[in-house]
């Protein structure tokens, strides 16, 4: 790879402050940090607060969280782009005093009559100021913005790190906006400041800025400092392959870790979004990564957002912890009656993670299952019918039945196995199948539609707790 040998390596992640963490900012940041740190160098946040209206404190809060949680710890503080108008206003009297950038007092509506032509003509939408000799003071123009002057003839092009040589017509791109004022950067131009300022050696983003980049590259030689190398990622598709948005479910970051995902499982699928290693391997902890990394693995084509692959790696991954890990880990997810009965041990934490674990995919579906070792399940009537041609009086018999039978269980040998040998032959008997019998035994006892089988329940649960929720069915019938 082309690496200008003298210079470290120094990555970014530039969030916008506008909203949650995207799992696709996160999937970016996992890239820079795992180049910087492959090559012992550094990976920095900033913060793309320029535009004041829509960024708000809240969202930098949710992105350092998100960052964290997953462990993409950023090196020194992070750059707050609004705490450097300073810079960026004395590159603009700069550019505007060398007559760089212009100030442009088209309104919006001449702009948008300007783009509908092009539509209309089929021309690439541009603006090429007709206004850019007249305005040579550097008062603001009320209404209006600050233009880049692009007398670029020919092609603009860079050597895109995984894409390769990419090329732009110059004069396509018009005279594009840099500032609406001195003290009000646009992001272009704040980003080239900033990624040349502080050293960025390579700059990883998503493809969707890749028609940004000419303009930066322009920007550079006009202040005449040496840009970055670019590498833009493959775009995150939703399972249709559109562009992934909030229509194909969850894309906040923690979103995804509140309903219960490993930061691990989260790292190492997002590493999977448009990277491959060596062969089929799919699991790598976060140091895996780092080791194997490189940008010749990362994909061209779009990278789908799999959240049933995300789940199934969840799954692997909690697979990997003991039941005491997992009993720590689970713990913030309970409700506190039942963290205390934990606590007291007032249940059988052993068999009932045996009976829950391979069940869920993440800790918030492991907690609902574990609700019925802890609250007396509720239920409407209906659900004790296995099948809607199943009448009241059936299941009340059949409950009966079971109970008789649990009864005659010494506590001491309440067991599956003791269980199922006293009432499966009950139950295979019964005209329409065993689930005539099954299915509302397990209801009494879980309260659920769908739970583990019912002699496992009423095992851990023990005699009493069977009897009273048997006795809490037939008083739900009477
Ligand atoms: N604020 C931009 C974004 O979040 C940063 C783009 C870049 O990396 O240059 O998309």
């Amino acid at each position: 790879m082309e690496m200008k040998s003298s210079q470290m390596v120094r990555t970014r992640i530039a969030p916008s402050p506008t909203g949650p963490l995207h799992v696709g900012t996160a999937r970016t940041a996992l890239f820079n940090y795992l180049f910087a740190r492959k090559h012992g160098g550094e990976f920095l946040l900033r913060i793309e607060d320029t535009d004041r209206e829509r960024s708000d404190p809240r969202f930098e809060e949710n992105i350092r969280e998100g960052l964290t949680w997953l462990g993409l710890q950023w090196d020194g503080a992070a750059v707050r782009q609004s705490e450097r108008t300073a810079e960026y206003r004395g590159a603009l009297e700069r550019l505007f005093a060398a007559g760089k950038i212009f100030w442009c007092a088209h309104t919006p509506q001449q702009l948008k009559a300007e783009r509908e032509t092009q539509m209309q003509t089929k021309t690439a939408p541009r603006h090429h100021c007709n206004g850019r000799h007249k305005q040579r003071t550097a008062k603001t123009v009320r209404g209006g913005v600050l233009r880049f002057r692009n007398d670029k003839e020919g092609a603009v092009e860079f050597t895109d790190l995984i894409r390769g040589l990419v090329t732009f017509q110059a004069p396509l791109l018009g005279d594009f906006s840099v500032a609406k004022g001195f003290d009000e950067p646009l992001y272009n131009l704040a980003a080239i400041i900033d990624d040349t300022a502080f050293g960025i050696s390579h700059v990883i983003r998503g493809e969707d800025h890749i028609s940004n980049t000419p303009k930066q590259l322009l920007l550079a030689e006009a202040l005449g400092v040496m840009p970055p190398q670019y590498a833009h990622l493959p775009l995150l598709l939703g399972m249709d392959r559109s562009k992934l948005s909030k229509r194909h479910g969850s894309v906040s970051i923690n979103e995804y870790r509140d309903q219960g995902f490993l930061s691990d499982s989260m790292v190492n699928f997002l590493a999977l979004l448009g990277w491959h290693g060596e062969g089929n391997r799919e699991r790598y902890s976060l140091d895996a990564l780092v080791a194997a990394f490189t940008l010749e693995g990362v994909q061209r084509g779009g990278a789908v957002f799999d959240e049933e692959k995300l789940r199934w790696m969840n799954r692997e991954y909690l697979k990997d912890l003991d039941n005491k890990a997992f009993r720590g880990r689970i713990e913030p997810f309970l409700k506190p009656s039942w963290r205390e009965a934990l606590a007291r041990d007032a249940i059988n934490w052993e068999a009932v993670a045996k009976l829950v674990r391979p069940r869920s995919a993440t800790f918030v579906e492991a907690a609902e299952g574990l609700e019925i070792f802890f609250e007396v399940p509720r239920y409407p009537k209906e659900l004790l019918l296995c099948k809607s041609t199943q009448t009241f009086d059936a299941v009340g018999g059949h409950l009966t039945a079971v109970r008789e039978q649990c009864a005659a269980v010494s506590e001491k040998n309440f067991s599956e196995t003791a269980l199922r040998e006293r009432i499966m032959p009950y139950a295979e008997a019964q005209d329409g199948g065993r689930g005539m019998v099954l299915w509302p035994f397990r209801v009494a006892l879980s309260g659920k539609r769908g739970s583990p089988d019912p002699f496992a329940i009423a095992a851990v649960i023990g005699k009493v707790g069977t009897l009273a929720r048997l006795d809490g069915a037939l008083s739900v019938l009477a």
